[in-house]
This record gives structure tokens, sequence and C-alpha cells, in this order.
């Protein structure tokens, strides 16, 4: 092994072929939304095994296409997890409606759905259920407790699970929609890019319209047809959808999905065991799932910034995956929330940090990251504990 090893925190793997697939839509007279995205839509569609696919530029804003479809407004009460990136919250922030933050399970981080029970109001609309670092929760469970309120819709965020199950089934079974990222460190991604999978035909069109500009869907296909073909805005949208320029990147990846899951999987299971007998908390494995593995974290609490530095001095990118929402400036400021108001996310979020975990990850590198955190985080934690 080399001295020194600078291990990204991220790195792709696309290749020539990828190149060639992307050259390919150039060639056309258009580059956006078009024939690829319309094959990459039927594969994700086929994958999740919902009637519909429809692809997005980005998870944010294919959102916000979904609340908007949902009719989510000023005066709404939305249920998402403090544990989670900002944005899901965000997209109900910015529609005017109000993100209830629900304190998360202390050893698997999710979001439960003795939270969302707790949390309910009739003013709630929706509920944000966070699939976070890649393992499912409890739909099933979400969907027992709201039974008797049909007019609150459940909205996956798929953004870290693109490929897990729970009790053998995928996001988009139980919820009304469910919505990926394919934002570039994703299990599946193109740089910018996500998509929306729901069962329900009617939503289907709808979306379809708030995914661009709330525009009927007659006019979304006009630049097909030879003739000219007035358009009407029949509700409001947001400009969400994905040029073929990206989508051409997604088709080998989805292909590969279980075998690239496997990978990850394996050094997942490199990082437990050299992490086994140590002073470091890990995130536990939820029964009955099979974790996407997005992410790979390590809470080492107070020491946390400094075990940052360490690993940065070793030529080792990390991550925060997350500060606890409601502590950010702007929720704080403007809901006044505190730390002990969600207390299991606020302490998760201080002292946890995220270690290199992707396909290209050499095994080498990944001894690099183990042996760091053995070495000189280690010791720390042991110097905490005891004093
Ligand atoms: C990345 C991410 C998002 C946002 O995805 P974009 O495609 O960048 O909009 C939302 N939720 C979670 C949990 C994420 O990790």
């Amino acid at each position: 092994m080399p001295d020194f090893l600078n291990v990204p925190f991220y790195r792709h793997d696309l290749t020539p072929a990828d190149a060639e697939a992307v050259a390919r839509v150039l060639a056309t007279p258009f580059l956006t939304s078009g024939p690829v995205g319309r094959k990459v839509e039927a594969q994700i569609a086929a994958f999740h095994g919902v009637a519909h696919a429809l692809l997005t530029n980005s998870w944010t804003n294919g959102a916000l296409a979904a609340l908007l479809a949902f009719g989510v407004k000023p005066g709404d009460e939305v249920i998402v997890p403090a544990m989670t990136f900002i944005a899901s919250a965000n997209v109900v922030e910015l529609l005017g409606a109000k993100p209830v933050f629900v304190d998360v399970d202390p050893s698997t981080l999710l979001m439960t759905p003795v939270a969302v029970a707790e949390a309910l109001t009739p003013r709630t609309k929706a509920i944000i259920p966070v699939h976070l670092y890649g393992q499912m929760c409890d739909l099933r469970g979400m969907r027992e407790v709201l039974r008797h309120r049909p007019d609150v819709r459940i909205v996956e965020d798929c953004a870290h699970c693109f490929e897990g199950t729970r009790h053998g089934e995928r996001p988009g079974a139980w919820s009304d929609a469910a919505i990926f990222s394919f934002y570039t460190t994703k299990n599946v991604a193109c740089g910018e890019g996500g998509a929306i999978i729901c069962r329900d035909p009617a939503l289907y069109e709808r979306l379809q319209q708030t995914r661009l500009h709330g525009m009927d869907a007659t006019a979304i296909s006009r630049y097909q047809k030879s003739r000219h073909q007035h358009w009407d805005m029949v509700c409001l949208g947001v400009k969400a959808n994905l040029p073929d320029l990206l989508a051409a990147l997604l088709p080998p990846q989805i292909a590969a999905v279980e075998r690239r899951l496997q990978v990850r999987k394996e050094l997942v299971e490199r990082y437990r065991v050299g992490f086994a007998d140590g002073p470091v908390r890990l995130v536990a494995p939820e029964p009955d799932t099979v974790s996407a593995e997005h992410m790979f974290l390590i809470h080492v609490g107070a020491i946390r910034d400094t075990a940052i530095d360490i690993l940065n001095e070793a030529g080792i990118g990390v991550g925060v995956h997350y500060r606890s929402v409601p502590t950010t400036t702007y929720y704080a400021e403007s809901y006044g929330y505190r730390s002990s108001d969600h207390p299991i996310s606020a302490d998760w979020g201080a002292g946890t940090l995220t270690l290199p975990l992707y396909v290209s990850l050499t095994r080498d590198e990944q001894d690099h990251v183990i042996d760091t955190v053995r070495r000189s985080i280690y010791p720390l934690l042991e110097n905490a504990q005891r004093s």
C-alpha cells in the first residue's frame, strides 16, 4: 500500500459507454425530455412493480410537483423526521405549509408509526417518511396508523433507497407517491435528477401537469406533433422535467442495481467487522429489511469535529448526514425549535460522521479508512469515556 492514500468521499464509476450514450442524445435535434426518458420511466416502473414513473430534474422538484398535485397549501401540516436532509422539510415550507418535525428511532434513526400517530392533527395533509441511509421505514405500520385518515397522503423520501426492500416490498407499495433522487452521490445517479413513482392513474395525469408548469398533457407532447397545438395551463406546477442528456446515464445503472448493491454490502460488512469491538456507535439494522446501503456512519459523540479533522488530514473525505433539521438556524428561528425538542436527532446530528462508501472504493482505500479510525480516533474516544 502506498504511504499516502487519498480517499475521496465519493467517486463515480461511469465509463466511455456512458459518454457514448450522452453523445447519441447530442446527435438528436432536441436535448431535453424525450424518448430516452420515457424508456427509463418504463424501466423504473417495472423495477418497482408500479404502474407509473415520472422522471424529474431532482428529488426536490419532484416532491414539490407531488405536494402540489396533492393540494398542499398554507395552513396544512406535513409530518417529517427531524433527522433527514433539509430538502425533505424545505419542500413543505416552500408551499407555505408547516413541516411538523418528529424525532426518530434511537437505534435505526428512522421515523416510526408511533411518532406519526403522536404528531397527527386535523390539519395534517401528508407525511414524508425518509428511508434514511437506505433502510426502509415501516410504511405498512404508518398506513395502519392512517387507516381512518384517507385524506392524509404518504410521500416516501426514497433519496437513499432505490433498491431496498422491507418484508420483500419495494418503495411505492404502501404510499401515494415515492420519490427518488439521482443526485451525484446517490446509489443511482446522473449528476442531478430524480423520479416519482405512483400507482394511481389519475395522480399520474396530474403529476405530468405539476411537473411542467401546470400545462395540460396534450401540450407536453406538442413537439412530437407536426401541427401546432395550443396549450392551456390547468393548475400551478413547477419546472421539473429531466433532459434526455442526463437520463441517458441511468439505464445501465438501473440494470446493474442489484450487483452494485452487492458490492456496497460487502464494503459495509468489512466496515462492520472493522468496528465491531470498538467504541463507535453504528446504525442498527432494521429487521426484515434489505438496506440499499447508501451510507455508512459512525457516531463518535463530542469529538466529532476533531475526528473529521483527523480523517481529512489522512486524506479521507467524510460527510455529516445530518445535523438535526429543526436545529438549523432557519427552522430554529422560524419556529423556535430547540435541540431538546428532538433529542435523539440532535444527539445523532452532533456526533455522527459518514465514511466513504461507493462501488469504486478499493479494499486498500477502505483499509486506510478503518485503520485511521482505529488508530487515531479510538484512543480519543477511550480517553473521553474514561474521564
Ligand atoms: C439528496 C436528498 C434529497 C434531495 O435530493 P435532490 O435530488 O438533490 O433534490 C432529499 N432527501 C434526502 C434524504 C436526500 O438525501
